[in-house]
């Protein structure tokens, strides 16, 4: 079976055509600027040269036009034919409280994700199009939509409520729904595995460290608590995110720089984070230099950052009332050896210890804890990609039978 992945964003495409026999990336490639000038998508075959078509791209049904005549073109195709892609497997940034796991997209799930589309104006009604667009060019074929929100359903109230007018949550639906959901279900299922443990048996600490960052308290593999909240500002300071900041700020920073809420809100998702705080860097290769290099601003950056991430471990350490397996994952997680250990060195009440050797290694499933420490501390690349088709080849099989 051949899954094709597809991420949607306002002005941008990402996908990867998977083989599940093997779970090989048969292709991978970006479009991007739809609907802007100067539209390219990048076509990545497996093993062969990045293929560049620079043909505007007037919408998402164009790109997905695009993107189906890279994978069938004689020379730089992977498939002869459209026919040889099974499924489409949607990423889907919001599914509210509807979606707890991923689906066959039907005309009812294309409902309740257009009733989503209030709790995420930027990313759902880009999903709807990418959905929409297959529909037309690929009829018959079985999509699938796999939900950043659904692995964190499993939240008590007590984790998802906030301390707001009960309104707020029973009749505006505001409360903590998390995101990064299908990295954080695929690294805790997937240490689970390397440790060669039962997933049920583990309370698991899964650090998503990229541009965008979260934490989840993992128990026995299902989510009890994670970091980002109502949308992904909430949480750790991030790239280019401030993270949890007092409420009051809003209106205090507003009538100080004369800006409206909405525009304090922008500043809060672009400016601020590692951004806000260096005045421009958000990147930590970036970062890594200016600290080595004594920059103050990096620096404190830097230690933000850590301290912060130490700090929700500690608390859902309490959540999960102990902890057995740390894990690292994205951008950061997975090659910052110097951020992995900052952060473990705030651990040491749980018994952590960290193998230096072990930990300045990247790009590979690793234990980087010592034998004899308390807690496991893995590394663990995440791959919501592989997530999506495995999620998407269940259900259609599923269907079938
Ligand atoms: P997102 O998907 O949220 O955009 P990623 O998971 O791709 O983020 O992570 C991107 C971040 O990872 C970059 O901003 C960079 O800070 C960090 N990163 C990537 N490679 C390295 C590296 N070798 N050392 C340190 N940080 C890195």
């Amino acid at each position: 079976m051949k899954i094709l992945v597809l991420n949607c964003g306002s002005s941008s495409l990402k996908y990867q055509l998977i083989d599940m026999e093997t779970e090989n990336v048969l292709a991978k490639g970006l479009c991007e600027r739809i609907g802007i000038e100067g539209s390219r998508l990048k076509h990545q075959p497996a093993g062969k040269e990045a293929v560049i078509f620079d043909d505007y791209q007037e919408n998402h049904s164009v790109s997905v036009k695009m993107v189906l005549d890279a994978l069938t073109n004689p020379e730089y195709g992977v498939v002869k034919s459209m026919k040889e892609i099974n499924a489409v497997g949607h990423r889907v940034v919001h599914g509210g409280e509807y979606f707890a796991n991923s689906v066959i997209i039907t005309p009812v799930v294309i409902v309740a994700i257009e009733k989503c589309c209030d709790l995420a104006p930027l990313h759902n009604p880009a999903n709807l199009i990418g959905i929409h667009a297959c529909e037309e060019i690929m009829p018959g074929v079985p999509q699938v939509a796999v939900f950043d929100t659904a692995f964190h359903q499993t939240m008590p109230k007590k984790a998802y409520l906030y301390g707001l007018p009960i309104k707020a949550y029973t009749d505006y639906k505001i409360r903590r729904y998390g995101f990064h959901g299908t990295s954080h279900s695929f690294v805790s299922k997937r240490v689970a595995e390397f440790l060669g443990k039962p997933v049920e048996d583990l309370k698991t600490i899964v650090c998503h460290l990229g541009n965008g960052a979260s934490i989840c308290a993992v128990d026995g593999g299902k989510s009890v608590d994670t970091s980002m909240g109502f949308t992904p500002l909430a949480g750790l300071v991030m790239g280019t995110r401030s993270g949890d900041i007092d409420p009051a700020i809003l209106e205090y920073y507003a009538n100080k720089e004369g800006l409206t809420l909405s525009e304090v809100t922008t500043v809060l998702n672009k400016k601020s984070g590692m951004e806000g705080l260096t005045g421009g860097k958000s990147d930590f290769r970036d970062l890594e230099e200016g600290y080595e290099a004594g920059d103050q601003a990096c620096i404190d950056a830097i230690e933000v950052f850590c301290y912060n991430v130490a700090r929700f471990v500690g608390a859902y350490a309490a959540s999960l009332n102990g902890v057995d397996v740390i894990a690292f994952t994205a951008g950061i997680g997975e090659n910052s050896g110097f951020v992995r250990g900052k952060i473990c060195e705030y651990l040491g009440y749980l018994g952590i210890t960290i193998d230096a050797e072990q930990n300045s290694k990247r790009g590979e499933d690793i234990i980087i804890s010592t034998p004899d420490s308390k807690v496991t501390v893995c590394v663990i690349p995440t791959n919501e990609e592989l997530m999506i088709a495995r999620d998407t080849k269940a259900l259609v099989e599923a269907q079938r039978s």
